[in-house]
């Protein structure tokens, strides 16, 4: 595309502009979105699309695209979820109503699973700096949300990666209202670095007592934590040792995010009909078999086990 066809482009397809970022490694961001639309209402757990044109430049070594000339114009878009520092710089919870952004923690996938499908947004979304313009969604959707927690109920908030994004903003809609049940977040990346909320996480530990963050890291074992995978936490009664009690379904909810391999969601089996739980084991599996009901959105049915898969 022409030079003064891409500014056209960009002028036409983009409706907002990143009002903030910070990279605490080369592959991990936070991004705040501020629309030149009103900000839609919406509940924490919900997600929104973020949208750049296929004219964008990549950020390096990521894998090679290879364009259609018809598809140079268009406009690519991805599913975030909202996400939330929690904390403002005073170290009080954040007055969400009174600030006009909206939150994104985003990974870098440098390659796709396919080799045929090279990942098409976030290596232009690691291009962004404060000022540029993107396209944002004017929906805000999903049915990830805290609805049907009590205020006295445990809630668990497992995530791998960024899927702690739409559990921070939970988190913090929970604190704010006064949350009298435990709520505990284990999150699982491969290094500390990869936990670009670690350091809020500790205060808001050392604030509510009833809070508690496990940072999980596959790839090192100090100074974090464990070198355990979500699902070891549960199998091995480390995650009710950390909670102080059994893990009872009639008063605990679990949030699941990010990595479906993690989740493990069941199919139907088309000839017998029977529920089939994925391998490797799967979170699911482990909570169902201790009595525990996942959400199943076709029968539009809720249970106390919530997810949201990332891919
Ligand atoms: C409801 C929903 C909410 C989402 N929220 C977030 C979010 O808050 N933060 C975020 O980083 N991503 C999130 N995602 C994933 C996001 O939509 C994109 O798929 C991702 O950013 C990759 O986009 P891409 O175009 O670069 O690669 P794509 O072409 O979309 O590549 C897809 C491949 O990248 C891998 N992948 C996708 N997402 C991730 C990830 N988060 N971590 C590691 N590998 C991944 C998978 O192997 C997948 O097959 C969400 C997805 C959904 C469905």
């Amino acid at each position: 595309m022409l030079p003064e066809e891409i500014a056209d482009a960009r002028q036409r397809r983009y409706n907002g502009a990143v009002a903030y970022l910070r990279k605490p490694h080369s592959e991990l961001m936070i991004l705040r979105v501020k629309s030149d639309f009103p900000r839609p209402a919406h509940r924490a757990g919900q997600y929104c699309s973020l949208g750049l044109g296929n004219w964008e430049p990549r950020f390096p070594g990521c894998q090679q695209e290879d364009l259609k000339p018809t598809d140079e114009s268009k406009v690519v878009r991805r599913a975030y979820s909202i996400s939330n520092s929690i904390l403002d710089e005073s170290g009080n919870l954040i007055d969400v109503a009174a600030t006009d952004h909206l939150e994104f923690y985003i990974t870098l996938v440098k390659e796709g699973l396919d080799p045929t499908k090279p990942p098409a947004l976030t290596p232009r979304l690691f291009m962004l700096r404060q000022g540029d313009r993107l396209n944002i969604g004017e929906k805000i959707t999903g049915h990830f949300t805290l609805e049907t927690v009590n205020p006295g109920d445990t809630v668990l908030f497992l995530g791998t990666g960024t899927g702690e994004a739409p559990h921070n903003y939970m988190i913090w809609e929970l604190l704010k209202t006064g949350h009298t049940g435990r709520i505990l977040q284990a999150c699982c990346v491969r290094t500390k670095r990869d936990l670009a909320y670690y350091e809020t996480h500790q205060r808001l530990m050392k604030q509510f007592p009833n809070y508690q963050y496990l940072a999980l890291t596959t790839r090192e074992v100090e100074p974090v934590g464990q070198k355990v995978y979500i699902q070891d936490l549960i199998a091995s009664g480390q995650l009710e040792d950390r909670l102080g009690e059994k893990l009872n379904p009639a008063k605990t909810h679990v949030f699941l995010c990010g990595n479906p391999k993690m989740i493990g969601v069941p199919t139907k089996n088309k000839e017998t009909g029977e529920r089939e739980y994925p391998q490797p084991l799967g979170v699911i599996e482990l909570l169902e078999k201790r009595g525990f009901q996942t959400d199943n959105a076709t029968a539009k049915q809720k249970g106390n086990v919530h997810f949201e898969e990332y891919w």
